[in-house]
């Protein structure tokens, strides 16, 4: 993934660039933002830029040596520090300081990723200050987080922070259809429905979660067991995620049933059921059902029986959309 192909982004890519063009790169950067949308991508793709041999203006060539070994995770002056279980521990953390401490064995600089830099504990953040109090000339760091919270300030103060946002609904359709061949329809859902994240978008996708929301809808509109849509639903992260999914579709009616028109729908391909349903149920009962909805969402969370929350869910929405 070359720095130039990365879809959205472009304030915090701009800055980037710039800064690599002047030569005055920070000792340390923060990406912060969502889950999901392209921070680690563009942290690997810098590195790259970082330690490439014949950058062409303000990206890596992506054949030389150095290019081809970041790509196949072998380059010796690149660490990726990640969770080792759930998180990133002090021995990585001064193993890691040790790394940046030596020259670098090819190029002209040392580059050290930290994914997520949340997942240090304390002890782990501690040993790392050392490192970004005492920098050596030709280290990069790269911190990745949601935010900031999660980070002692200490380490956030010494770092120069490149904020990236949600993608924008256009741009995480481009990433789902080109680079992930979703297909169109479903990319055009998906995109309405992950805030921005594309990371979330794929999950969705490869869970099946639409196929699986219009197999439960079906599964509402009559009065039968919910037994062939909890099959498919194998744990709570996907029920929570499909009852999201659900939620959206009501939200979907709801907007049919203010407008009139399907220029607000985040799932324009659902138009004519929407259209049908419309028909079928008042306002009160579709904002009865999103509250339905909620408070399943609720019960498992709180881990309350699976087949028990959808059952009373399914009876409680068959009744509300069919008083
Ligand atoms: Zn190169």
């Amino acid at each position: 993934m070359s720095f130039n192909e990365i879809i959205g982004h472009k304030e915090a890519l701009g800055f980037l660039k710039a800064a690599y063009e002047s030569g005055r790169l920070a000792h340390a950067y923060l990406f912060l933002g969502p889950a999901g949308v392209g921070k680690a991508r563009t942290a690997r793709a810098f590195a790259q830029l970082l330690l490439c041999g014949r950058p062409r203006g303000q990206a890596a060539c992506r054949a030389c040596g150095s290019c081809r070994k970041v790509a196949a995770g072998q380059h010796p002056d690149l660490k990726i520090l990640e969770p080792d279980g759930e998180f990133i521990k002090i021995e990585a953390v001064r193993e890691a300081g040790r790394f940046v401490g030596l020259k670098p064995y090819e190029g002209r600089r040392k580059v050290l990723i930290l994914d997520p830099a949340h997942a240090m504990n304390e002890e782990a953040a501690n040993a790392l200050l050392k490192t970004l109090e005492e920098p050596a000339p030709s280290t990069v760091l790269i911190l990745i987080a949601e935010n900031i919270h999660r980070l002692p300030g200490t380490v956030v103060s010494r770092c120069q922070r490149v904020v990236f946002g949600a993608l924008a609904p256009e741009d995480l359709m481009t990433l789902l259809v080109e680079r992930h061949g979703v297909e169109r329809p479903a990319a055009a859902a998906l995109s309405r429905l992950c805030d921005g994240s594309a990371g979330e978008a794929l999950r969705f996708y490869e869970d099946g979660v639409l196929a699986q929301r219009d197999t439960l809808l079906r599964l509402l509109s009559c009065d039968d067991s919910m037994k062939e849509a909890l099959a498919q639903v194998p744990d709570r992260q996907e029920a929570l995620r499909l009852l999201r999914a659900l939620a959206l579709w009501y939200r979907d009616l709801l907007a049919l049933r203010s407008c009139g028109s399907p220029a607000l729908l985040m799932h324009p391909a659902g138009h004519a059921a929407l259209e049908r349903a419309c028909r079928q149920m008042e306002t009160s009962a579709i904002l009865q059902s999103l509250g339905v909805i909620a408070q399943t969402s609720l019960d498992i969370r709180r881990h309350a029986n699976m087949r028990l929350a959808f059952e009373q869910m399914r009876t409680q929405l068959w009744t509300l959309s069919h008083r």
